[in-house]
C-alpha cells in the first residue's frame, strides 16, 4: 500500500567532472567516459547558471570524483557558498587528503545537505576509509546528513558484511546499493542470493537500500524540481530517461535550460538512483517508502547513487 508523499525537496544532481581517481570494476561509466572537467570558464557559467536558478535547491554534486577535479575546492565550492543560496551536497570515494576534507567541512558549515561516502575494497580498505570518515563527520555541520554507500560486489559479500559492521561500529550509517549492469540490476546466485537479502533487509524502502525499483505508471516530478546535469552543461529530467535519449531540457553552457511545468508518469521499468524517491519527487513513494519491487530490464546508468 502506498505511503503519502514526502515534501519535494528541489534537487539537480551535477556531474561536475568525468575524472576518477579509482577505477572500479563494476564502474557503471566506462573508462572512456570517465574523463574530462569543465575548463574555468565553463565552471564559472555554470555558477551564473546557479546564482539564476530560483528558489533553494540542493545541489548534489558527483562525478567521476569530485576532489579529483581541482576546480571543486579551488571555485566550485566557494562559489556556490558565496555567490548562490542552494544547499550543497556531495557523492565521494572519500579518497581526498583529510585536510582538503576538513577544509570542504569548514566551507560548508550551515550550508550542507548530505555527504555520500562510497567505499571501494578493490581501492582501500576499511580501516584507511574510516581513518577519514570519522575525522570528517565529527568536522561536518552537525546539521549534515553523511552516510556511507557500499556496493554489495557478488562473492566478496563477506567482505562487504565485515566494511559494514567497522562503519557502524564507527558510529556512522551504512547504505548496501545492489550491483548495476548493463540495463538492470546483477543477477545474484547461489550463496549470494541470501547474503544480499540480509544485508538489504527484505523490503528495504529506498533510504535503506538501493534496489534499483521499478516506478512505471506513478506520477514523477523530475524534470520540474530534480534534474540531471552533466559536466558538458546537458540537463536531463532523470538518469533514465537520458539513458533513453529522453527528457532534454537543455543546455546550460550552450544555451538555456527549460524545466517542465507539470509532473509526468513514469514510463521506465527502472529508477536506478535513490534520489528522486528519497526527495519526494516520485508521487506515492513516501519517506517509509512504499511499492518497492525489484528492478527489471530497461534502464539503469547511474554510476553511484546517493540516499
Ligand atoms: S564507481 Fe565511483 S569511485 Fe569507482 S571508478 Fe566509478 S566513479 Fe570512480
Ligand atoms: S525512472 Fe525514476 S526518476 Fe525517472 S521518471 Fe521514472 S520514477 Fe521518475
Amino acid at each position: 500500500m502506498s505511503q503519502p508523499s514526502q515534501p519535494r525537496q528541489p534537487t539537480v544532481e551535477w556531474q561536475v567532472c568525468g575524472i576518477c581517481n579509482y577505477d572500479c570494476s563494476y564502474c557503471i561509466q566506462s573508462r572512456e567516459t570517465r574523463q574530462g572537467h569543465p575548463s574555468p570558464a565553463e565552471v564559472e557559467r555554470f555558477l551564473a547558471f546557479f546564482r539564476g536558478l530560483p528558489g533553494r535547491w540542493e545541489i548534489k554534486m558527483t562525478g567521476g570524483e569530485p576532489f579529483a577535479f581541482r576546480g571543486f575546492m579551488e571555485r566550485i565550492v566557494p562559489g556556490l557558498i558565496a555567490e548562490t543560496p542552494h544547499t550543497l551536497s556531495v557523492l565521494t570515494n572519500l579518497s581526498a587528503p583529510l585536510p582538503v576534507l576538513l577544509r570542504f567541512a569548514a566551507l560548508t558549515q550551515g550550508r550542507l545537505g548530505i555527504v555520500s561516502a562510497s567505499l571501494h575494497l578493490e581501492h582501500t580498505s576499511a580501516d584507511d576509509f574510516l581513518g577519514r570518515a570519522v575525522p570528517l563527520r565529527a568536522a561536518l555541520d552537525p546539521a549534515a546528513r553523511m552516510v556511507v554507500n557500499e556496493v554489495l560486489v557478488p562473492g566478496r559479500l563477506g567482505e562487504v558484511a565485515a566494511a559494514r559492521r567497522a562503519v557502524e561500529a564507527a558510529g556512522l550509517r551504512w547504505f548496501p546499493q545492489v550491483m548495476k549492469v548493463g540495463p538492470g540490476v546483477f543477477d545474484y546466485q547461489g550463496g549470494d542470493v541470501a547474503a544480499v537479502r540480509q544485508l538489504t533487509g527484505a523490503a528495504p524502502t529506498p533510504r535503506q537500500a538501493n534496489l534499483a525499483p521499478s516506478y512505471r505508471g506513478r506520477m514523477c516530478w523530475t524534470g520540474v524540481e530534480y534534474f540531471v546535469l552533466t559536466q558538458t552543461g546537458e540537463a536531463w529530467s532523470c538518469r533514465t530517461a537520458r539513458r533513453f535519449r529522453e527528457g532534454f531540457l537543455g543546455n546550460v553552457l550552450t544555451g538555456a535550460v527549460t524545466l517542465r511545468s507539470a509532473p509526468e508518469p513514469c514510463r521506465y521499468d527502472i529508477c536506478p538512483c535513490t534520489v528522486p524517491a528519497n526527495r519526494g519527487m516520485i508521487e506515492g513513494i513516501g519517506a517509509g517508502g512504499a511499492g518497492v519491487s525489484a528492478g527489471g530490464g530497461g534502464g539503469g546508468g547511474a554510476v553511484e547513487t546517493l540516499p
